[in-house]
């Protein structure tokens, strides 16, 4: 590291730490260190599934993206942030010293103890999880016998991941799925709309829905659930809980009752006035759903914060501005949810699609987003043959407009 510049080590280089670094310029000696080596949009990773997506359309090189900031990539695991010496350990053994570090290490999967949920349930949080579903479902399809499919969160991530396997029915795969919610409706934190015209959809469906259920206990065969009922389970996927990284736990940023990393509306730590958090892992005074477009648009003021704190400026406030979101239920339909709004059309998958290849192009160069095009248009047209023509024939999109619907 060149000594004259002031340092930056950012802890996460995915959603909320690539923006950051984006924002930062080679005024700043910035190191980016990740666990793993590409960028993942972790959005649309239940797309991997049905294989109407694969590994290398979900992610882009972490490295290259962040060379083309001017920075330095780490491909490393943090072992340990340590406040009061100010430096960063890796599991390699670096010491990473710092003037001001961010931390955007997301969260990883919470199994409340569960007996047999590590063992035998597949996380889906990563683009690896995705594909070693996606193949434990194509052995599933090549059976004589139908398979049986335990989705336990009927949370977005747990209901797309079961439009996506009912997706495959178009290739003539089959499965009995399952979801299992402990709240009283599927999709709790959206509007009641939305679950209804959800569990309307999968009633078409082999799709069962089990709420205020939890799950006690997981065998290689089966998922028992609080009630006692006994579900068979050839595969269970775990769609449900998170929680914050182990190594940041013991980083003195956070105290017993605290779930998260404190911050300030600044997004700087409670605890530690040159660590900024941005992301999943940052608890505002005003908490924050934990989505993509949230840990961007922090990545994006930690980043401006840092450069402002170093250069001894004031510091931005995070504010967070409300999106519409897009729920996807494979090829069945798409819904659009804005505040209590929810609108459904198999045709707003094209909208979904649309911001996924935008945003992409941005992190890729954030300055030039067309100079990287070709693998923007390889990930694009890819995604057009499997994804858009199928939705856009004139049969479907006639289907798909007269199949618009205002749900709530
Ligand atoms: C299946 C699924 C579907 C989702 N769908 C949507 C959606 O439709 N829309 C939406 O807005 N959001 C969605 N989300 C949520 C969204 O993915 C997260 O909010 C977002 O990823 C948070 O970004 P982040 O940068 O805070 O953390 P992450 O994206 O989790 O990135 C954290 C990074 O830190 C790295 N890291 C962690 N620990 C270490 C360590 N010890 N050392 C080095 N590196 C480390 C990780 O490798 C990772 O790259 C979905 C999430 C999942 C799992």
């Amino acid at each position: 590291m060149n000594p004259s510049r002031p340092r930056v080590v950012i802890v996460g280089g995915n959603f909320a730490g690539l923006v950051a670094a984006s924002r930062l310029s080679d005024d700043h000696d910035v190191t980016v260190v990740d666990a793993r080596i590409d960028f993942e949009w972790t959005p649309n990773i239940h797309e991997i599934l049905s294989g109407v997506k694969t590994r290398s359309n979900v992610v882009l090189s972490r490295a290259e993206c962040v060379e083309r900031y001017g920075h330095t990539f780490l491909h490393d695991t943090v072992t340990r942030i340590d406040p009061d010496n100010e430096h960063v350990l890796t599991e390699s053994g670096l010491v990473l010293p710092f003037d001001a570090c961010l931390i955007a290490a997301g969260s990883q999967r919470q199994t409340y103890g569960v007996e047999g949920a590590d063992k035998h349930a597949l996380n889906l949080r990563l683009v690896d999880d995705a594909v070693k579903i996606g193949r434990r479902l194509d052995r599933l399809a090549a059976r004589d016998r139908r398979a049986s499919v335990v989705i336990v969160g009927g949370g977005v991530s747990g209901v797309e991941a079961a439009g996506e396997i009912l997706r495959r029915r178009g290739q003539g795969d089959e499965y009995d799925i399952h979801i299992v919610e402990m709240e009283s409706r599927i999709l709790g934190q959206l509007p009641r709309g939305l679950a209804k015209d959800a569990i309307a959809r999968m009633e078409a469906h082999p799709v069962t829905v089990h709420t205020e259920e939890t799950v006690e206990k997981l065998t290689s065969r089966s998922v028992t659930l609080s009630s006692g009922k006994k579900l068979p389970a050839d595969l269970c996927i775990w769609s449900a809980g998170m929680t914050l990284p182990g190594f940041l736990a013991e980083s003195g940023l956070a105290d017993d009752d605290d779930t998260w990393l404190p911050v300030d509306e600044m997004l700087r730590s409670c605890y530690d006035g040159n660590i900024f958090v941005a992301g999943d892992c940052a608890e505002l005074p005003e908490p924050v759903r934990k989505q993509a477009y949230n840990a961007m648009n922090m990545g994006e003021i930690a980043g401006d914060n840092i450069a402002r704190l170093l250069a001894g400026r004031r510091l931005r406030r995070f504010r967070p501005s409300p999106m519409p979101m897009l729920v996807s239920f494979g090829d069945i339909t798409t819904w659009l949810v804005a505040g209590d709004f929810v609108a459904a059309s198999p045709v707003l998958a094209t909208g979904k699609e649309a911001v996924y290849q935008a945003t992409m192009a941005r992190l890729a160069s954030p300055k030039q987003p067309l100079k990287y095009s070709s693998e923007i248009i390889g990930r694009a047209s890819l995604a057009t043959h499997k994804l858009l023509l199928p939705q856009l024939t004139a049969q479907k999109i006639f289907a798909g407009l007269m199949g618009s619907r205002i749900v709530s």
